[in-house]
């Protein structure tokens, strides 16, 4: 019995062959900037990917291919696009794809047991730490991303905080944790998710420079220690979502030794700046912290999915997450050997190989290569802020400390700024020219570019530009966007 390989093992090596050539052929013409940053999927598409029924009978992979070249492949995010700078996503990679097949043709399970992918997963954890200044014997694991590893730092020292009995009968509702205004949503969800409540959070005011302010979050540490609740983790931000922005995390981390407070570093795409040496200095006081929570999926280029939890004292993380202390003394060999395994470090049993796309990816650049990329894309983000400060009609409306530029169109005398940018940025969306996003920064909607993708470069960021202000000529002299 051949099972479901069947047959159609050798047919299916060619289809494979076929499909590897066309990522290589994509991924040459998104090199070259070929083809929409983004497009819409059309109206028939959508009805005949959403209404396809249930399918009872097999059907031949390789029509299955012809259709999915069809219906999916133009029109997905396209995030590997140099001129996509939405949101925080990484472009990922040749190499990183390679991995990613060979992890799922590998199809082993990481959740435990004593096999060489978990040393792989292991000695990740331990270039991470290495990487962003933590200690060697740091503890860790490769998650979806940093929502999920925000998460399990918050329950991780939720457990340090509250001791066994928080597992057992639930959480204290006096502990209660510290953010800076410009934390990522998931720090709040984390919160929510923990039990805690999303007030638990306390949302601390930031400077000019859109950094946490160390001296509002003494004061509210101190009201809150007064009014009898339980103060436990402080959560900074190395590269926040909006504008890049990294609070003072060496100050943190000294106000956290002081009061005894768990400090939690959220630098998802930013604590790789800790890679590239002009940069490092910014990142200064990351390696004290207790724990942190970061993507290979965004700056590092390893294809989705790839975040990565780090604590500083590893049992903590096993005292919050594994469900005895069996978890150390697994069988003494076989197979079922290998304590502890991953899946006492997180709410995760079965687990993917992701180690294997970011080990591949970490030795085939080095972190001295990511180090010059992080550099080149910030390079890119300077070159874009310099070119919106020159033209008449545009205004920088954040400072730049990395790799992600705010601003905006201005036009004198008109009352409805905020909604002329975000109709440009879904014409620039359709006309398929560029894909910025949009944010919030101090009550005002700006547009905003993310430097992400190892692809993008000036050239991409001044056909943006170019793009942006054509069509605002477009919507001045009150004709249609471009179809
Ligand atoms: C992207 C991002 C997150 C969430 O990470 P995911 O990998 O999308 O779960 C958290 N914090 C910051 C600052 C981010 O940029």
């Amino acid at each position: 019995m051949a099972g479901l390989d069947g047959e159609s093992l050798e047919s299916l090596r060619a289809l494979g062959h076929r499909m590897l050539d066309d990522l290589f052929d994509r991924l040459e013409a998104q090199g070259r900037g070929e083809g929409p940053a983004w497009q819409p999927t059309p109206p028939d598409v959508r009805l005949a990917l959403l209404d396809e029924p249930l399918p009872a009978a097999p059907a031949d992979p390789s029509r299955l291919y012809d259709e999915i070249r069809e219906r999916i492949v133009p029109y997905g995010i396209n995030n590997t696009h140099p001129r996509f700078m939405g949101w925080v996503h990484g472009g990922g990679t040749a190499v990183g794809m390679l991995a990613d097949m060979l992890s799922a043709g590998l199809n082993n399970n990481l959740g435990g047991r004593d096999h060489a992918p978990v040393l792989v997963e292991r000695t990740v954890v331990r270039w991470a730490a290495e990487m962003l200044g933590m200690p060697p014997n740091s503890g860790g694991i490769l998650v979806t991303g940093s929502s999920i590893a925000n998460m399990i730092a918050v329950l991780t020292a939720r457990r340090r905080a509250a001791g066994p009995a928080v597992r057992v009968d639930g959480v204290d509702k006096r502990l209660v944790g510290y953010a800076g205004a410009t934390a990522h949503g998931c720090v709040a969800r984390a919160f929510d998710m923990a039990g805690l409540g999303t007030a638990a959070l306390r949302v601390i005011p930031c400077d000019d420079r859109h950094r946490l302010r160390a001296d509002l979050l003494a004061v509210r540490v101190a009201e809150d220690r007064a009014a009898g609740l339980i103060p436990f983790i402080v959560v900074g931000t190395a590269g926040a979502v909006d504008t890049g922005a990294v609070d003072d995390l060496d100050a943190l981390a000294s106000f956290c030794a002081a009061e005894e407070l768990w400090f939690h570093v959220d630098g998802a795409f930013g604590a790789l700046a800790a890679l590239s040496p002009r940069l490092h200095p910014l990142m200064a006081g990351l390696g004290r912290a207790d724990s942190v929570a970061f993507d290979f999926h965004k700056w590092a280029q390893v294809p989705y999915d790839a975040g990565c939890v780090l604590v500083r004292d590893a049992p903590s993380q096993a005292a919050a997450f594994a469900q005895s202390l069996a978890y150390l003394s697994r069988a003494d060999r076989g197979a079922a050997a290998g304590a502890p395994w991953p899946c006492d470090l997180g709410p995760d049993l079965s687990r993917g190989f992701r180690a294997l796309k970011v080990w591949m990816t970490l030795r085939s650049f080095g972190t001295d290569g990511l180090g010059r990329m992080v550099d080149g894309c910030c390079a890119v983000a300077s070159h874009l802020a310099a070119r919106v400060e020159r033209e008449p009609m545009l205004e920088l409306m954040a400072p730049v400390p990395l790799n992600i530029v705010c601003f905006r169109v201005t036009v004198p005398g008109r009352p409805d700024l905020d909604d002329l940018n975000e109709e440009l940025v879904k014409d620039l969306h359709e006309s398929g020219i560029a894909v910025p996003s949009t944010t919030t920064v101090g009550g005002t909607r700006v547009i905003r570019a993310a430097i992400v993708n190892h692809r993008t470069g000036p050239e991409d960021a001044d056909a943006m530009i170019d793009g942006l202000l054509a069509l605002l000529d477009r919507r001045l002299a009150g004709a249609r966007p471009l179809p």
